[in-house]
């Protein structure tokens, strides 16, 4: 899958790539991180396990769009909620996907 190179949350540009599994489990320790994915804030990074079905890594990356937009907002203590960060993820990208046309009017 072509994921973008990089997303912009709030004035910050996230960097995105794809990473091997070894890589992310490697430096696991220094950030909070998921299995498929992680944001290293500080480095406005977004990495993304590669090889995963093109589903699982657009659910990854959205997932990983709502940690680096909740760290940008200081939303610290939700930040660390992975169930809720999981739910706006799956939620967020379905309502983009079943809506288009009130995204289109909402967000012009
Ligand atoms: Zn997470």
């Amino acid at each position: 899958m072509q994921l973008p190179k990089s997303v912009l949350i709030d004035d910050i540009e996230y960097k995105v790539e794809e990473v091997s599994n070894k890589e992310l489990q490697l430096t696991a320790e220094d950030l909070k991180g998921d299995y498929w994915g992680d944001t290293r804030y500080k480095k406005a990074s977004i990495r993304i396990c590669e090889g995963m079905a093109e589903d699982e890594a657009k659910i990854t990356l959205v997932h990983e769009i709502i940690h680096a937009i909740l760290q940008e907002r200081g939303f610290d203590r939700q930040n660390n909620d992975e169930a809720m960060v999981d739910g706006l993820a799956h939620a967020l990208r379905m309502l983009v996907k079943q809506n288009p046309e009130l995204i289109r009017e909402v967000m012009s």
